[in-house]
């Protein structure tokens, strides 16, 4: 979908925060202060402490909220685009049309989901890999519709992306969105050429399945979902660091920290790493393009029943992303888009909500006396001499360069770190314990999540990665 992300309005971003603070500053006589507190030779903690103690910070720098709900009166008008789009026969624009109809349409919480009532969880099928339960389970697929029929104009939005999907020869895909249509709508007569269609569909994928011929060339081919790739196999896998093969050792250097040299020559196409990432988030401008689950692109996104700032790929995701780390962000994602802070705030607010409250708790302590006390070749590898790259640790101990940052550059990473807070603090979703939900945070946890959000904001700079694609 070509549109902005929906988040993004006129609200202050971080430019203009950060432009009040300082005028805040030098009206106060603070300015030289600032730096008393913020610089190379001070710790995380001191610093962030510090901006956290300042009224003038949180009078400047507190997120005005930006939310991204859902809208009939936009949903209604790209519902019109769409039919308008499809009878002039440009299906790409009428395939995007709809999806940002589906997006905007008013949503009902889904069954056992968050903020989802105790109604049993549908049959969903997944959207992109269970097709043939589709076609085996016909007769159970009046059972599976008739839960929300109040839902008229997400149903038409549903239906006329099913349409585009018919005349595009996308017939599974078809099906999917007629049966969501099927489940939404509140209108009998709308039902029944939904019926065809989908009777339509489901004949012609039999047809081509009994002649065994090959499907006819889909319109719109170059709009396919992109595909995930299964992770090649890793031969021969290093002892302490699964990750790696065992052809590549680490080094270390006091003037370059750890690097990787080869044990012997490396052939082309050789498999050396195979590590999953331990967080990603998508950078803002793919936010309704791409699933922010599995990140893959989708060709017919489904919403998320809250907001209309992401999309996702399939039931599978949407299931997996609403009980995470969707559900974490769901409620500020918009004010964070559009402070425009870059991807790295993005990934740093995944990463601390990945690791959750109690885990930071447990670990940071841990964590910044091993900086202190453990050789720095050693750094990043657990008591078991293991390097675990689905662990905090690793990801926590990444350079951050403290020391050769400039005073500017520290107080820019603390502001970051200080408006990333406020926002955990907003969602109410973070500072919560199992047993008893949210609760009010101590001074202490303000400063402990906010230092390691410091921590975060400098060592992405040096150590993020960003895979561009279609
Ligand atoms: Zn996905
Ligand atoms: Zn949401």
């Amino acid at each position: 979908m070509k549109e902005k992300p929906a988040a993004m309005d006129s609200s202050p971003n971080i430019t203009s925060l950060i432009s009040d603070f300082i005028t805040l500053l030098q009206t106060s006589g603070k300015s030289r202060e600032v730096f008393e507190h913020v610089g190379p030779s001070h710790s995380e903690e001191d610093m962030f402490s510090y901006l956290w103690s300042l009224q003038e910070a949180h009078q400047s720098l507190t997120p005005t909220p930006v939310s991204a709900k859902k809208s009939q009166d936009i949903a209604e008008s790209w519902l019109e685009r769409g039919e308008k789009e499809l009878f002039q026969g440009n299906l790409e624009e009428a395939l995007e049309s709809y999806s940002l109809s589906i997006l905007f349409a008013p949503h009902p919480p889904l069954p056992g989901g968050p903020g989802g009532s105790d109604v049993d969880r549908l049959d969903c099928p997944d959207r992109n890999n269970n097709f043939d339960i589709l076609i085996a389970d016909e007769g159970k697929e009046e059972g599976r519709r008739r839960t929300y029929r109040d839902f008229d104009l997400l149903a038409r939005g549903y239906g006329g992306r099913s349409a585009v999907l018919f005349e595009a020869g996308h017939y599974r895909k078809c099906i999917l969105d007629i049966d969501a249509a099927s489940n939404y709508s509140a209108d009998e007569s709308h039902r029944e050429p939904l019926a065809e269609r989908r009777a339509k569909c489901l004949a012609r994928l039999k047809a081509e399945e009994e002649n065994g011929k090959i499907p006819a060339k889909k319109k719109l081919a170059k709009l396919s979902d992109s595909a995930g790739s299964e992770a090649p196999e890793l031969p021969d896998p290093h002892p302490a660091i699964p990750a790696l093969g065992k052809v590549v050792r680490m080094a270390f250097a006091p003037s370059q920290g750890r690097y990787l040299i080869a044990g012997r020559d490396i052939g082309p196409g050789e498999t050396v790493c195979v590590e999953k990432s331990y967080c990603s988030a998508l950078h803002a401008q793919h936010l309704l393009t791409h699933c922010c689950v599995c990140l893959l692109r989708s060709l017919t996104p489904l919403p998320c029943p809250f907001c209309t700032a992401v999309i996702f790929c399939s039931e599978a995701c949407r299931t997996e992303g609403l009980a995470g780390c969707h559900w974490q962000e769901c409620n500020i994602l918009p004010t964070l888009v559009n402070l425009d802070m870059g991807a790295n705030s993005l990934l740093a607010y995944r990463i601390i909500t990945h690791t959750s409250y109690a885990t930071l708790k447990d670990l940071l302590l841990v964590l910044k006396s091993e900086e202190c006390t453990k050789p720095p070749e050693t750094i990043g590898f657990d008591e078991d001499g293991m390097y675990i790259s689905s662990s905090y640790r690793p990801v926590y101990h990444l350079v951050t360069n403290r020391k050769q940052r400039p005073p500017t550059d520290l107080l820019r990473r603390c502001i970051q770190a200080f408006v990333i807070t406020k926002l955990l603090l907003e969602s109410g979703r973070y500072f919560v314990k199992d047993d008893s939900g949210a609760f009010d945070p101590t001074l202490d946890d303000i400063v402990l999540v906010g230092s390691a959000l410091v921590h975060h904001m400098m060592n992405l700079l040096c150590n993020a990665y960003a895979i561009g694609g279609r």
